[in-house]
C-alpha cells in the first residue's frame, strides 16, 4: 500500500477548510508572541492602522469609521443590527440561509420590528418580491441582507438590493462575514450604512475580533438605541473619539495578529488577490468533486469562491462521519452540511490555502472513496 501523505499548514496543522476559523499564515501567528498593555502607544498605533486599513477596503474614505467589536462575528452583527435599528424602526430581513435566520433572532430578542423575505437555501431573493414590500409596508426603515450566505456558499445580490434599497430610502445593513476581503463591496457603489464582518475570515486574522463599517453621518443618529452596555457601537465609538481606547479589554494579540494579516492581504493584492486565490481554489474544488462523481449544491453562476456544499452521497457505503474522521488523518478538516433543503457537506475554499493544498484533499478524497468501497458519490437523486 502507498504511504499516506498527511497535509499540514506551516506550522504542522491540519488544514482548514472550514468556514472559520481558518488556517492562518506562520507569520500572522508569531505576531502573538509578545505582551502589550492595552494603554502602550505601540498597540494604540497598531490598532489605529487596523481600523483605517479596514475603510480602505471598502473604499469608504472619510463617510465611513470601523468600530471595532471585541468577540466572533455574531457579536459584530448584533451589535450592528441593535444599534442601528431604533426601537420604533422595523428591519426587512433577506434570509436564505442560517445567519439570515440568526438576524432575525437578534432582532426578535432586542424588541426590533420584524418583516421576513424568505427563499430556500439555493435560491436568491426574489428582488419583485422584495420590491412589492418595500412599497406597501411604509414601517420598513431598514433592510439586511448576507453578502455570501455561508450556511450554502450562495452569492446574494448586494448591488441590486442596494439599489433597491436605496432607491426607497431605507438604510441597508450588510453581514458580509465570509465575503469580506476576497468579494468587493465598494461603498461608491453600493449604497449601504453598515457591515459586519471579523478578523477571522478572508483577512485570514485569528479569531476574537468583529467589526463594523459605519456610515459616520448615520452613527452619530444611533444614540440610545442600543440594547445593551457591550454591544453599544454608539458608545464604543464615542468613547474612542474621546479616549482613543476601547472602553473593555481588547483582545490585543487578535489585534496584532489582525494587522500582520492586513499587511499580507495588501502584499497579496487586497480583494483582487485575494479573491483570485480563492476562485481558483474553488475552480479546483468544484472541477476535482465533480469529476469524482460529486454534485454541488449550487449551479456556477449562484456559487460565491468562499465554501460549496456538496450532496450527501447516496451510496450506503459513504458513511460521513468515517469520510470526515479519514480526511482529518490525512491533515483535511471538512465541515458538516447546515441545510435543511438537503443532506450535505461543505468544503472550504478561504483561509491560508493554495491550489496544491486543493488538489491534495481531491487526492485524499479519491483515495477514501477507494477505501470505503464507494463506487460512486452520487447523489440519490439529481440535484
Ligand atoms: C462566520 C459568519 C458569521 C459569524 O459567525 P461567528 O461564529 O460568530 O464568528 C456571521 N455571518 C456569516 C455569513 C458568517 O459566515
Amino acid at each position: 500500500m502507498p504511504q499516506k501523505t498527511v497535509a499540514a499548514s506551516e506550522t504542522g496543522d491540519s488544514l482548514l477548510l472550514t468556514p472559520g476559523p481558518l488556517t492562518t499564515s506562520k507569520t500572522v501567528k508569531q505576531a502573538m508572541v509578545h505582551d502589550w498593555g492595552s494603554r502602550d502607544a505601540a498597540f494604540i498605533k497598531i490598532d489605529q492602522s487596523v481600523l483605517s486599513e479596514l475603510v480602505h477596503i471598502i473604499h469608504g474614505g472619510d463617510e465611513f469609521v470601523t468600530v471595532p467589536m471585541q468577540g466572533s462575528g455574531t457579536f459584530a452583527v448584533e451589535a450592528m443590527l441593535t444599534t442601528f435599528i431604533p426601537k420604533s424602526g422595523k428591519v426587512l430581513l433577506l434570509v436564505n440561509g442560517a445567519y439570515g435566520q440568526r438576524a432575525k433572532k437578534i432582532c426578535e430578542i432586542a424588541g426590533r420590528g420584524v418583516a421576513m423575505h424568505e427563499t430556500a437555501e439555493d435560491k436568491l431573493p426574489d428582488l419583485a418580491a422584495v420590491e412589492k414590500m418595500l412599497k406597501d409596508d411604509a414601517a420598513i426603515t431598514h433592510v439586511f441582507s448576507v453578502h455570501c450566505e455561508t450556511t450554502s456558499g450562495i452569492l446574494n445580490p448586494i448591488e441590486e438590493i442596494g439599489a433597491l434599497t436605496k432607491r426607497y430610502g431605507k438604510s441597508f445593513l450588510i453581514d458580509a462575514m465570509s465575503a469580506f476581503g476576497a468579494i468587493m463591496l465598494d461603498s461608491r457603489k453600493v449604497t449601504f450604512d453598515a457591515v459586519a464582518a471579523s478578523s477571522n475570515k478572508c483577512i485570514e486574522g485569528v479569531p476574537g475580533l468583529g467589526f463594523v463599517l459605519a456610515r459616520k453621518s448615520v452613527l452619530e443618529k444611533t444614540k440610545g438605541n442600543a440594547t445593551t452596555l457591550v454591544l453599544d457601537l454608539h458608545d464604543q465609538w464615542a468613547n474612542f473619539g474621546k479616549t482613543g481606547q476601547y472602553r473593555f479589554t481588547p483582545p490585543i494579540h487578535v489585534i496584532v495578529a489582525f494587522h500582520q494579516a492586513l499587511q499580507e492581504f495588501n502584499a497579496e493584492g487586497g480583494v483582487a488577490g485575494r479573491g483570485k486565490r480563492y476562485s481558483d481554489n474553488c475552480r479546483i474544488l468544484i472541477d476535482g468533486m465533480r469529476e469524482l462523481g460529486f454534485e454541488p449544491l449550487l449551479p456556477d453562476r449562484l456559487q460565491a469562491p468562499i465554501i460549496v456544499t456538496f450532496h450527501m452521497p447516496a451510496d450506503p457505503n459513504f458513511v460521513f462521519q468515517t469520510f470526515y474522521d479519514k480526511l482529518k488523518d490525512r491533515g483535511y478538516v471538512i465541515y458538516p452540511g447546515k441545510l435543511t433543503v438537503a443532506d450535505s457537506f461543505r468544503i472550504g475554499c478561504i483561509g491560508r490555502l493554495y491550489a496544491e493544498h486543493m488538489r491534495g484533499a481531491l487526492g485524499a478524497i479519491a483515495d477514501i472513496l477507494g477505501e470505503m468501497k464507494v463506487a460512486s458519490p452520487k447523489p440519490a437523486k439529481a440535484a
